[in-house]
């Protein structure tokens, strides 16, 4: 079990070793300068299990899907685990601000340091800075870590570097590596932790969605940047008719009142609710509960069908085609399509529970962008949940900001164009077409609506906005210019989901 004493307990800012003057440098070479009487006498499981996790997402893992995995190897729970989330998660999403820090206090260039050093030194830096963890216990025991996995060497470099800064509270730091008036951007970057062309997107899609104008765009960026490192909730859908939501509130979740659906989880693992483990339930962003909500509002023109034909054409994981084939019942067939096998799979699994229950549901695996040609004229709705660059999710997912580079985007928006193409001509006359993504990035968003629909005539757009309805049934305010919706994090709560309503037109 886990001393008591190192876990937070006072506010940010106190308990710091030392006070005042530059932050010196430390040399690696020398040796530590920690008493025998301060050092930490046994290892923290729940530091090394954060340890073990920063470590796997240096080798490209993901940090939502390696944490609960360590957490069950070492046993962690409740407050525990809720300390390692946080450290990890923290550590990983403020390195752009940790490391400049971190920089000031060694001669060494951070990247000469030992990555498996630099992700001790990484952690010590969140708890001294980001946490309410004081200074000697996030020392000691970092220390304490270091010596054990990786030497007493090491671990004296670690101690000097986190007494080093231990010296300052954040807002000292952050006025010394990000220093105003260093371009906006690039302040920005640094004190929010985002890489600079990230800032200077959601920038430009604040403007471009009409979420801003120029004397304000400034404010809400900041709260947006501030949004993503905020510790996101964890947000479920109860699918409806296989859970109602007060099922979830017994099991101590919060109705939202967003979507109708939505339950929110103040922390813990979601997969030890029954609902969750049974397929009933599932954790999904409200911004993705309403705009699987806001396709199957849309009003269909036409004969009305017997039963309606919907198509997810990227389909995987599963997450909205779990709420459409819950949804779906009697009322439609659902063709869920995805490319990667392994991704159809998580997707049986997710409409598996609304199959038992009697809704029916194909999964195929295949390229999205061929099946227009293969089912022309077919389906009553379709949903293009295209694959993005992901920024709108950027607070559940620590590592994205990091691993994504502007080039990748580029590749995306020919890949979105004609999976939009293909998902028009799948669509029958009469029939809408959803096109959501996980990010609010102009070229991924907008631009590709636009540039579609100028090269057709067979396709409308529709203002999405009246579509976008809490539980109450009352409009969602500040969705932005129409006819597009964009939520935010910092206005709705949500992942910065976008949604367009096309509609194939009908023959004249
Ligand atoms: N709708 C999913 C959900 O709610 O869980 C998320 C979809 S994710 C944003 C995009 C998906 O598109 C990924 O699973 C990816 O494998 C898939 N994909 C990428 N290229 C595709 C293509 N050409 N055809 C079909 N699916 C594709």
């Amino acid at each position: 079990m886990n001393d008591p004493d190192d876990r937070p307990s006072r506010p940010r800012g106190t308990g710091r070793i030392s006070r005042g003057g530059a932050p010196r440098r430390v040399d690696p070479s020398r040796r530590s300068v920690q008493r025998p009487s301060e050092r930490a006498r046994s290892v923290d499981p729940a530091r090394k299990a954060a340890w073990e996790t920063m470590r796997a997402i240096d080798d490209g893992a993901y940090a939502n899907l390696e944490l609960p995995k360590q957490l069950r190897r070492a046993r962690l729970t409740g407050r525990d685990a809720a300390f390692v989330t946080e450290l990890v998660y923290g550590a990983t999403r403020m390195r752009g601000l940790y490391d400049p820090i971190l920089a000031t206090c060694t001669d060494r260039p951070l990247a000469d340091i030992d990555p498996a050093v630099l992700a001790v030194l990484r952690l010590g830096a969140h708890q001294l800075l980001g946490m309410r963890v004081p200074a000697y216990g996030a020392v000691s025991q970092q220390v304490a870590l270091t010596r054990e996995l990786l030497g007493a060497g090491a671990s004296g470099f670690v101690n000097a570097v986190l007494r080093r800064v231990s010296e300052h509270d954040l807002e000292t730091w952050q006025r010394q590596v990000a220093p105003r008036g260093d371009g906006r951007a690039g302040e920005l970057a640094v004190r929010t932790s985002h890489p600079a062309w990230i800032v200077r997107a959601f920038r430009g899609a604040l403007l471009g969605h009409g979420a801003a104008q120029e004397d304000t765009v400034d404010r809400g960026l900041r709260e947006l940047l501030e949004a993503n490192n905020a510790a996101a909730k964890v947000m479920l859908v109860a699918r409806p008719g296989l859970c109602e939501v007060a099922e979830l509130e017994a099991a101590g979740g919060r109705a939202t009142g967003l979507s109708p659906y939505g339950v929110e989880l103040d922390g813990g693992d979601p997969g030890n609710l029954p609902a969750v483990r049974q397929g009933r339930a599932a954790a999904q962003d409200e911004g993705s509960q309403l705009v699987v909500l806001a396709l199957l509002a849309a009003e269909l023109r036409g004969d009305p069908p017997h039963q309606e034909r919907w198509l997810d054409l990227c389909a995987g994981p599963g997450g909205k085609a779990g709420l459409l084939a819950a949804l779906a019942g009697s009322r439609a067939v659902l063709f869920a399509n995805e490319i990667s096998d392994h991704r159809a799979d998580l997707t049986r699994r997710a409409v598996a529970a609304a199959v038992d229950a009697g809704s029916e549901v194909m999964v195929g695996v295949g390229d999205g962008r061929t099946l227009g040609e293969e089912e022309p004229d077919t389906f009553d709705r379709v949903l293009v949940d295209a694959p993005c660059s992901g920024l709108g999710s950027l607070r559940r997912r620590p590592e994205a900001r990091w691993r994504r580079q502007p080039h990748d985007v580029s590749g995306l928006g020919e890949l979105q164009r004609a999976l939009l193409r293909s998902a028009i001509q799948a669509t029958r006359p009469g029939g809408v077409i959803g096109y959501a993504t996980c990010t609010p990035h102009l070229p991924e968003t907008r631009y590709v609506v636009a540039d579609v629909l100028a090269e057709r005539d067979d396709v409308e757009i529709e203002d999405a906005q009246p579509l976008f309805v809490d539980a109450s049934g009352a409009q969602i305010p500040d969705l932005g210019e129409p006819p597009y919706v964009q939520l935010w994090p910092h206005v709705h709560g949500t992942d910065a989901m976008f949604f367009a309503l096309l509609r194939r037109r009908e023959a004249t």
